[in-house]
C-alpha cells in the first residue's frame, strides 16, 4: 500500500516537473522582445501591442471562458468558429483544451485535483501547471458538447496556425520591431494577464460569497483582465455572462458582449437571478468554507485556530439570533401599541393574519439557522478527518496528541452548538408567546 502510494507520488512529481524542451517556445517568447533594442520601437508597434492585448484578452474571457467553458450565451456555428479562431490568436492553445481545463478547475477548485490549485503556491497556479506534462492533453470528456464540431477539433490540433498568421501579419505590417513588440511582447503580457485570474484572483481581494474555494473579487485584476477579477462572484455563479454584479464592478467583457447582442451577433445571455445574488453571502453569517478548507489543505493549521474559528462562528450565530428576536419582538410590540392607541383598530382577523406571517418568518429563520449549524458541524468533522489522515501519513509521532486535541475541539464545538440550540428554543418560545398575544388581540373598543 505504502509502496503504491509513494510510486504514484513519484510519477506525479515527474509529471509536475517543467518539460524544458516543450516549454522552450514559451520561455523564448519572453526574451524575444529584448531584441527590439537593436531594431528600435515605433509608436505603431506600441499601439499595436496595446490593441492586440485588449482584443485578444476579450477573446479569451468572452469566448474561451464565458462561452466555451461556461456556455453563458449562444451564437451560430459560423460565429462560434470565428470567435474560437480569434481566441486561438491569444496563443493559449485551442478552445477545447482551454475550456476543458477550466471546467476541471471549477469542478475541483482548490482541492489537490485542481489543475492550478493556489494551494500549491503562487508559482504553480500562475505558471507551473502549463510548463509540465501533466496538463498537455485536451480532456475531451469534459468538453463533449463542443468537441463534436470538427472545425473546433481542427483548431485544437493546429493551435499554432492562428498565432503564426498573426505573427506574420505583424511582421508584414511593420517589420521586425512590430513583430517583437506588437506580437511577442503583447502575447507575453497577455499570458500573464490571463494567468492572474488563476493566481491573483485566488490570492488577493475580498470574498463576498462563501464558496468552497478561495476565489476573490479584485478591481485590479478586473481591470487587467477585462472583468475576470470578480472571480468570487464568478465561482458563486459560473453560469452568469456578467461577472461584475453591480454597476461599480467594472466588467468590460460583459459590456462588449451586451453590445454584440444588440446587433444580433450573440443571443440568450444568461444573467444571475436576484435570488442568487443574495444567496450564500459571508456577511449574512454563511461559513466561509473555502478559506476554512484552504487552511486545512495547506496544513497551516493549529487547533487553537480551529477552536477560535468555531467559537467565532457560534458567536456570530448567537448575535444574528439575538438581533432577529429583538427586531421581531419590537415589531410585534409596535403593532400592539398601534392597536391600543388607534381610533379605528383593525379587526381581529387582521391580527391573526399578521401573526401567521410572523410564524412563517420565524420558522424560516429557525430552519435556516439549524441547517447552517448542522452543515458547519459536518464540515468540521470532515476537516477533522482530513487532518487526522494527514497527521497519520506525515507525522505519525504526533498522531496521538493530535487525536486528543481534535477530540477536545470537537467537544468544544458540540458544547457551543448545544448552547446555540438552547438559546434558539428559548427565543422561539418567547416569540410565539408574543404572537399568541397578537392573535388574541381583540379590537380595543370592542
Ligand atoms: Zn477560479
Ligand atoms: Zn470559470
Amino acid at each position: 500500500m505504502a509502496t503504491t502510494a509513494s510510486a504514484r507520488t513519484l510519477d506525479e512529481a515527474k509529471l509536475d516537473r517543467i518539460n524544458w524542451r516543450e516549454s522552450a517556445p514559451f520561455i523564448l517568447l519572453h526574451f524575444l522582445p529584448f531584441l527590439a533594442i537593436w531594431t528600435g520601437v515605433t509608436w505603431f508597434d506600441v499601439w499595436l501591442c496595446v490593441g492586440l492585448y485588449a482584443v485578444r484578452m476579450f477573446f479569451i474571457t468572452a469566448v474561451y471562458h464565458r462561452y466555451f467553458a461556461h456556455r453563458t450565451y449562444s451564437m451560430n456555428r459560423v460565429m462560434q468558429f470565428l470567435m474560437a479562431f480569434g481566441g486561438s490568436c491569444a496563443v493559449q492553445k485551442g478552445a477545447l483544451w482551454w475550456a476543458a481545463h477550466h471546467r476541471h478547475h471549477h469542478k475541483h477548485s482548490d482541492t489537490p485535483h485542481d489543475v492550478h490549485s493556489p494551494l500549491k503556491g503562487l508559482y504553480w497556479c500562475h505558471l507551473g501547471w502549463i510548463l509540465c506534462d501533466k496538463h498537455k492533453e485536451t480532456q475531451t470528456e469534459l468538453i463533449r458538447d463542443f468537441a463534436k464540431f470538427p472545425e473546433l477539433r481542427w483548431l485544437d490540433r493546429h493551435y499554432w496556425f492562428a498565432p503564426a498568421l498573426l505573427g506574420l501579419g505583424c511582421y508584414l505590417a511593420g517589420g521586425w520591431s512590430c513583430f517583437l513588440i506588437g506580437f511577442c511582447l503583447s502575447t507575453v503580457i497577455l499570458w500573464h494577464g490571463t494567468f492572474c485570474v488563476n493566481s491573483a484572483a485566488h490570492l488577493m481581494g475580498r470574498r463576498r460569497y462563501a464558496t468552497t474555494d478561495t476565489s476573490r473579487n479584485s478591481l485590479l485584476v478586473a481591470l487587467i483582465t477585462g472583468g475576470e477579477g470578480w472571480h468570487n462572484n464568478h465561482h458563486h455563479c459560473p453560469n452568469s455572462i456578467r461577472q461584475g454584479f453591480y454597476w461599480y464592478e467594472i466588467d468590460c467583457t460583459y459590456y462588449a458582449l451586451r453590445a454584440m447582442s444588440w446587433v444580433g451577433l450573440i443571443r440568450n445571455l444568461r444573467m444571475p437571478a436576484e435570488k442568487q445574488l443574495l444567496a450564500n453571502r459571508i456577511e449574512d453569517g454563511h461559513v466561509d468554507l473555502g478559506m476554512f478548507y484552504a487552511q486545512h489543505n495547506m496544513n497551516r493549521f493549529s487547533y487553537e485556530d480551529f477552536k477560535q474559528m468555531a467559537s467565532n462562528y457560534f458567536e456570530a450565530q448567537q448575535k444574528a439570533l439575538g438581533s432577529f428576536v429583538e427586531s421581531t419582538l419590537n415589531e410585534v410590540k409596535n403593532i400592539e401599541l398601534l392597536q391600543k392607541s388607534s381610533a379605528a383598530p383593525a379587526p381581529q382577523s387582521t391580527w391573526a393574519e399578521t401573526a401567521a406571517e410572523y410564524r412563517d418568518k420565524i420558522q424560516r429563520f429557525t430552519f435556516s439557522m439549524k441547517g447552517q449549524s448542522q452543515r458547519f458541524r459536518e464540515h468540521v468533522s470532515e476537516a477533522a478527518q482530513h487532518v487526522r489522515t494527514w497527521t497519520a501519513d506525515h507525522s505519525p509521532a504526533n498522531a496521538e496528541q493530535m487525536a486528543h486535541a481534535l477530540e477536545e475541539t470537537r467537544e468544544a464545538i458540540r458544547g457551543a452548538a448545544d448552547k446555540l440550540n438552547q438559546t434558539l428554543e428559548q427565543a422561539i418560545h418567547e416569540l410565539h408567546l408574543a404572537l399568541a398575544r397578537l392573535e388574541g388581540m381583540a379590537p380595543a373598543n370592542a
